[in-house]
């Protein structure tokens, strides 16, 4: 008998309808169960006047339940560290310490798990591998630095549960990842997207023929960059492989959502362990189908924080579940996460995009190894973008093929004039986690520096 092409045949197919009523069901569980064992949340369930689970009538309802800031749950760690008022379970009960990854610039959540929650976070990983038709025997490579930050954890034990050999490539240097991964026969690889790319210069650089590798299979998360078109289709070109975006964060403690073999262009939502809301960042009010909106995240699964309404800031524009031919119901994300919410800059009175700027780079200039997007100020008064790029091997863009990238920059932003030049060999940052490609250093009239200067 041929398997099923679902981790969970019963829920991946379930009518829209049957699929709301399930979730509405496990969401007054969730209320319940957040009044009788988080007096934090619940004290904020009930300011907004849902004593009880009762309240909840229709799916609509999940609307009265208030959202949960970032910013709240910090503040709630910072006065009563190292986890705020938030866990539902003493301590002691906890198996693991896991934190976000810090890398936005802010100081890093904490949080906690136990044993049952690893067996969740775990089973919301196979939805992701099963439906990348990872199976067993594979042997999956794990390009992950195996730290607090959450990451792969998940997909390590998802990877094992399946029946599959794991390869945990931490603390090793990029040359020594690409030869295990040739040398071992793995055949699939869990990275960044950035990491992949990366992962690929160096092979070429060794001589190692990654496309003539076994690698069948990337399975790639923490950057929004595994949904965009000309980033998936150059790792997937370097590797001779198919290339999978997934997406998750710490909050949740595992991946929320995964995109199918039959790559529709962004990730399937796991409805039915999480609901998924679009909003306007601004007025807070639901978006529809296809309208770009900010990600709220309510979790079924994590048995140590109850999170309801947790606002992501991930941009997304959600499409119904028949853009993809796989038969699954859950509705898609298309393009994946489109970035974040504070990802957008205004030059000049026009909206900036770092993933649009990304796609038209990595279309245009051959052989890139990085790119950076630099924003500064010109003579004391007027903002001005830059991309600096830097490309393998010594060698140089021409000056024409510059010209013709600031170009289509110009044409793709409202004709905002963009400087392009090249950057020193080796002067740009690289990444091993999550790329930080934007440097705004523009002064803002009036702050301090500014001030001191005058
Ligand atoms: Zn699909």
């Amino acid at each position: 008998m041929t398997p099923s092409p679902y981790w969970n045949p019963r829920t991946e197919t379930l009518p829209r309808a049957d699929l709301e009523a399930l979730q509405l069901r496990k969401l007054r569980d969730l209320v319940d169960w957040t009044h009788a064992a988080a007096p934090w949340q619940s004290a904020r369930l009930r300011g907004a006047g849902i004593g009880s689970s009762e309240e909840l009538r229709s799916m609509d309802d999940v609307r009265r339940i208030p959202f949960l800031e970032r910013s709240e749950w910090m503040a709630s760690q910072i006065e009563d560290p190292p986890y705020g008022a938030l866990l539902a379970a003493p301590q002691e009960a906890a198996m693991r310490y896991h934190t976000t990854s810090g890398t936005s610039g802010s100081r890093p959540l904490a949080v906690l798990d136990g044993p049952k929650d690893w067996e969740w976070i775990a089973e919301m990983w196979c939805y992701a591998f099963w439906a990348a038709e990872v199976r067993a025997p594979d042997s999956v490579f794990f390009a992950f630095s195996y730290g607090t930050f959450v990451g792969f954890w998940g997909a390590h034990y998802a990877c094992e549960k399946l029946g599959c050999r794991v390869l945990p490539g931490g603390n090793m240097t990029t040359e020594g990842r690409v030869r295990m991964i040739a040398d071992t026969g793995a055949t699939v690889v869990c990275s960044t997207p950035t990491y992949a790319l990366r992962m690929a210069q160096e092979a070429h650089a060794r001589g190692i023929d990654l496309a003539g590798s076994d690698v069948r299979v990337l399975v790639l998360s923490g950057e929004p960059a595994g949904s965009i078109p000309a980033t998936k289709a150059l790792i997937e070109e370097q590797w001779g492989a198919k290339a999978v975006d997934t997406a998750g964060m710490t909050e949740v403690g595992t991946v929320v959502m995964f995109e199918c073999i039959h790559q529709p262009g962004g990730p399937h939502i796991i409805e039915d362990h999480f609901i998924e809301e679009v909003v306007d960042p601004v007025t807070l009010e639901p978006v529809g189908y296809d309208e770009l909106g900010e990600r709220v995240v309510t979790s079924f699964g994590r048995g140590f924080i109850p999170v309801l309404r947790y606002r992501t800031r991930d941009m997304v524009v959600r499409v119904p579940a028949e853009r993809c031919s796989c038969g699954r119901t859950f509705d898609v994300y298309d393009g994946g996460i489109r970035g974040r919410v504070d990802d957008m800059k205004v030059v000049r009175g026009t909206n900036v995009y770092p993933r649009a700027i990304e796609e038209i780079v990595r279309r245009n200039v051959d052989d890139l190894e990085e790119f950076q997007i630099h924003l500064y100020t010109e003579a004391g008064i007027r903002d001005e973008i830059e991309v600096l790029i830097e490309v393998g091997g010594g060698s140089r863009a021409s000056e024409d093929e510059l010209a013709e990238l600031g170009r289509q920059l110009s044409d793709a932003h409202e004709g905002l004039r963009f400087g392009v030049r090249m950057a020193e060999a080796g002067s740009l940052p690289r990444f091993e986690l999550k790329a930080k490609r934007l440097n705004d250093e523009r002064k803002v009239w009036g702050s301090e520096g500014e001030r001191k200067a005058m």
